[in-house]
């Protein structure tokens, strides 16, 4: 059953159920109420004929007559002796007991009986009450005050009519109620659907769904979720896309200068000693990038093997500076900031690929004549590394961009012909930070300079696990 139709049953039940327990109890408290009203006429009445009751010098039962008795119309009363002898009715059409039962019980009782005639029955409420002789306790008689209760059966069934009419109509309405606000609150669902259908038959993530409501309530939230998944999705098609773009592009230009040498040597038929260069030179490059995109790939997915270890990281930096300095073939100056004595726990090798990244890019895109500086200090329970530069610094529209991956600077693209780069760097190093429980920042004035920063936890005791932080 559609969602739609099981809420306005629910609320027709709801609803329905409420009203009948409801009804139940007017109906129960009206009849009570009733009831007791006629049970209390019933008792004046025996309290009204009791002194009209004697017994003569024979100990028989008698009653004295009007006009001392003068009951109110449609009081009915009978004095039956103990041989069940009528010894006095106020009607005379009857000469059976009102009730039968009452006549042998030692106690006051109300009883509900059915009196039967040819013509039909009548519902009659029974007071019976045992007339006593003297101290003696000896049951003489019974008298048995009766009244009709045609009005209050009249009473009941209008009651129950009006009860019935009254349930069957606001279950009607409550469902009727239901069925239309519900279709009111489930519309934007119905958009939801349409428009996710739309996305898959015409694969177009960047569409939206809209909604009139309040953003904050329950629809609102859920729409407002959908579209940020859309928005997440849309987002990894388009990245999945440039990547697989970015690939094909790097991967054509090393097999393209590839091929070419290799028809070069074959029109010319000699092992040409320039082109098996050129040829290892872009398979290495193409060995690094593959070498690269794995080591990627296992960083993103947080499966990046890790020799966990203490790592001095001051001694690995120096190490990294020695390494690089070549680099520099003495166009800039490359120096020390403060250095501090530092524990971390990690990979030595990917820390130095860090190292080795950060620096390596300083040197690439800092001008003859500039100068790049290393620091290493604590803060807190966090080691702080720092690569500063006074190059050319990162445009604004780039710094959104540089941890992505082959995202390259457009300037970078332009200008580094050296052909080494290929937009991993960054991503790289961010990755196997983040993979020691790091994280990684940039301070770049376009004109003035560049600072990237590395947090690393400092090493405390054991280092055989690192809690990757959350961003
Ligand atoms: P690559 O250096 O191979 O281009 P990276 O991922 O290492 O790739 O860097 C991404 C981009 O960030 C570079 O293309 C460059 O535009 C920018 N960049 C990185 N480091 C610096 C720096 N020290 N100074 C200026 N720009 C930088």
């Amino acid at each position: 059953m559609a969602l739609r139709a099981r809420l306005a049953v629910l609320y027709t039940s709801i609803v329905g159920g409420i009203l009948l327990l409801l009804g139940v109890a007017v109906y129960a408290s009206v009849s009570i109420s009733l009831t007791s009203q006629v049970d209390n006429i019933l008792n004046r009445t025996k309290d009204e004929i009791w002194p009209h009751i004697f017994f003569d010098a024979k100990g028989m039962l008698g009653v004295e007559r009007v006009p001392a008795l003068d009951l109110a119309p449609g009081l009915l009363f009978q004095i039956w002796g103990r041989q069940d002898d009528l010894i006095f009715s106020n009607v005379i059409q009857i000469n059976l007991p009102f009730d039968n039962m009452g006549l042998n019980s030692s106690r006051q009782t109300f009883r509900d009986v059915y009196l039967n005639f040819a013509t039909g029955s009548v519902h009659l409420r029974v007071l019976s009450v045992p007339l006593v002789l003297g101290e003696s306790d000896r049951i003489v008689g019974v008298l048995q005050v009766a009244t009709s209760l045609s009005v209050v059966d009249a009473t009941q069934q209008a009651l129950l009519m009006v009860l019935l009419v009254g349930v069957v109509v606001s279950m009607a309405i409550a469902g009727f109620a239901g069925w239309i606000s519900t279709r009111q609150a489930l519309a934007p669902l119905g958009d939801v659907t349409r428009v996710a259908l739309q996305i898959t038959r015409a694969d177009d993530l960047s569409r939206r769904i809209t909604y009139q409501g309040p953003p904050d309530d329950e629809v609102g939230q859920l729409i407002n979720a959908f579209n940020q998944t859309l928005s997440r999705l849309e987002n990894l098609f388009i990245t999945q896309r440039r990547f697989l773009a970015d690939v094909g592009h790097e991967l054509r230009t090393p097999l393209t200068v590839i091929k070419g040498n290799v028809d070069l040597m074959r029109r010319m038929n000699i092992l040409d000693e320039e082109s098996m260069d050129s040829i290892e030179s872009e398979v290495e490059r193409l060995t690094r990038m593959v070498g690269d995109l794995l080591l990627l790939a296992q960083a993103e997915s947080g499966k990046l093997p890790l020799n966990l270890q203490t790592v001095e990281l001051d001694t690995l930096l120096f190490d990294a500076m020695q390494q690089m300095r070549v680099l520099t073939r003495n166009r800039l100056e490359m120096g020390l900031g403060e250095i501090d004595q530092v524990l971390v726990c990690g990979d030595p090798d990917r820390l130095k690929q860090v190292l080795v990244n950060l620096i390596g890019n300083a040197i690439k895109y800092t001008p003859t004549g500039g100068k790049v500086e290393v620091g290493l200090g604590k803060m807190g329970d966090r080691a702080r590394l720092t690569v500063s530069d006074n190059g050319p610094g990162i445009p604004v529209e780039d710094m959104p961009h540089i941890f992505e991956r082959f995202y390259r600077g457009e300037k970078s693209r332009t200008r580094q012909k050296d052909g080494k780069g290929y937009g991993l760097g960054l991503s790289i190093a961010y990755w196997i930070v983040r993979n020691h429980g790091g994280q990684i920042e940039v301070d770049s004035k376009p004109g003035q300079g560049t600072t990237f920063c590395v947090w690393l936890p400092l090493a405390q005791g054991d280092c055989s696990e690192i809690k990757i932080a959350e961003e």
